[in-house]
């Protein structure tokens, strides 16, 4: 028999929460219900600085209405139909002729996917079957950064580097997955030659660690990690599900760095959030092995991949970015993120700050005061900042490039105020 009501949830609480704990986040839901800009406002009509972009994902900022005029258009005229075998739509064509237009790869193919966990395990998949293609069924091992992050589904949740992750689901720690630290060349080069490089299909690479803490990459250190992949023949993926459009102050964070890798990972920011979407963006040496006539059918897809809505959802926020020339607003921003954050630094109970785009990390001093970030965080959202805590003792800062400049001032001193009001 169903329960009596008093022992049911009340119905705001029929939330399960990704990543919280089931218990622990009823006092404190936050119901938002509308966003302008680089803000947005809850239920009771309380407005917030959006310190983070949602997700590191609204990089046109909230309520864009051309973007939703663009879904609404094509949810009239045919919101979606598979793309499976021969089928296509005009949105998705065009998506993905733009997106390899702006990709740093030469002639590159698009897959399309629903988001970024999507991406990940279809690019796992894709180097695995490249290889077998190819005859060299041994290449198997892909390697990874340390505190990276590369989704939640099965290859990425082995992928990734932030341990917590990837703990109490009764996963052996799988061979075929192997890590390196995040900001040691010398570290894969090594792994490689134990290894063998004919064990190695591939390096996984966020160009800028974000959800492990927002670690900018050392000094030539793509440049170099690149270099060892070529030359052991180890494919190279860039997942750029962070870093791409515009975060940087380019298209991809691969050419801010100056990298081109073989497979080029997205979502997030190819739609600023607004419907989800994602993808692999292939270079032609990858697609050519399975053009090939004996290769057969790549059997990997999504019911969603190249969903007509979600690709015009992209088309208008690629617009959207060119036209108010968002690209350049981001490097403007990381510029001056890059002068005002360091100052915060000198407060009592900060370790240290990090920067790299227009992404930001405020790390705590966890050792004397686990609880610090969450208080953090809950003294922000006190005084009109959503933020949230990436790994453990770090303070997220990946705003909105529509962001004013008084916003920004705003943004670092109020954090600055919930930090000395936490401390
Ligand atoms: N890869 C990176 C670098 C990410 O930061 C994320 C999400 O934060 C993902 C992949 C997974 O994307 P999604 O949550 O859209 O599945």
């Amino acid at each position: 028999s169903p329960p009596a009501a008093a022992d049911r949830p009340p119905a705001a609480s029929r939330l399960w929460h990704p990543f919280s704990s089931l218990g622990g986040t009823r006092a404190s839901e936050l119901t938002l219900v509308e966003g302008k800009g680089a803000r947005v406002r809850d239920k009771d009509g309380n407005w917030y600085l959006d310190a983070t972009a949602a997700l590191w994902y609204a990089n046109v900022g909230h309520g864009q209405a051309p973007i939703a005029d663009a879904i609404a258009e094509q949810a009239r005229r045919l919101a979606a139909y598979s793309t499976f075998g021969d089928m296509s739509n005009p949105a998705a064509a065009a998506l993905a002729e733009q997106l390899a237009d702006l990709a740093p790869s030469a002639d590159p193919m698009v897959f399309f996917t629903s988001g970024g966990s999507d991406a990940v395990d279809t690019a796992v998949k894709m180097v695995r079957r490249f290889w077998t293609l190819r005859g060299e069924i041994d290449r198997s091992v892909i390697i990874s950064r340390g505190l990276s992050y590369h989704g939640m589904h099965g290859h990425g949740t082995s992928l990734a580097g932030i341990a917590a992750n990837n703990a109490g689901y009764g996963m052996a720690p799988d061979p075929e997955f192997v890590r390196v630290p995040h900001d040691d060349a010398g570290a894969l080069r090594r792994v490689i030659d134990e290894l063998g490089p004919s064990r190695v299909a591939a390096f996984f690479v966020e160009p800028i660690i974000g959800a492990g803490g927002v670690y900018p990459p050392p000094p030539g250190y793509l440049t170099e990690v690149a270099q060892i992949c070529r030359s052991a023949g180890v494919l190279l993926v860039a997942d750029e599900v962070v870093t791409g459009f515009g975060r940087t102050g380019d298209w991809f964070a691969s050419a801010s760095y100056g990298i081109e890798p073989d497979l080029l990972l997205f979502a997030k920011g190819v739609t600023s959030g607004y419907v989800p979407l994602g993808g692999v963006i292939a270079d032609r040496g990858v697609w050519e092995v399975f053009a090939d006539a004996t290769a057969g059918a790549f059997r990997h897809g999504y019911t969603y991949s190249g969903h007509a809505v979600a690709c015009a959802a992209a088309l208008a926020n690629l617009r959207l970015l060119v036209e108010q020339d968002l690209l350049a607003r981001a490097a403007v921003l990381a510029e001056e993120l890059a002068v005002r954050l360091p100052r915060l630094a000198e407060l009592p109970g900060v370790r240290e700050v990090r920067c790299a785009g227009l992404l930001g990390a405020i790390a705590l001093d966890t050792v004397r005061d686990p609880a610090l970030p969450e208080r953090v965080v809950r003294q922000a959202r006190a005084a009109g900042v959503l933020t949230r805590v990436i790994n453990g003792d770090s303070v997220q800062l990946s705003p909105a490039f529509v962001l004013t400049d008084e916003q920004l001032g705003q943004l670092v001193d109020r954090l600055a105020e919930a930090i000395t009001a936490a401390d």
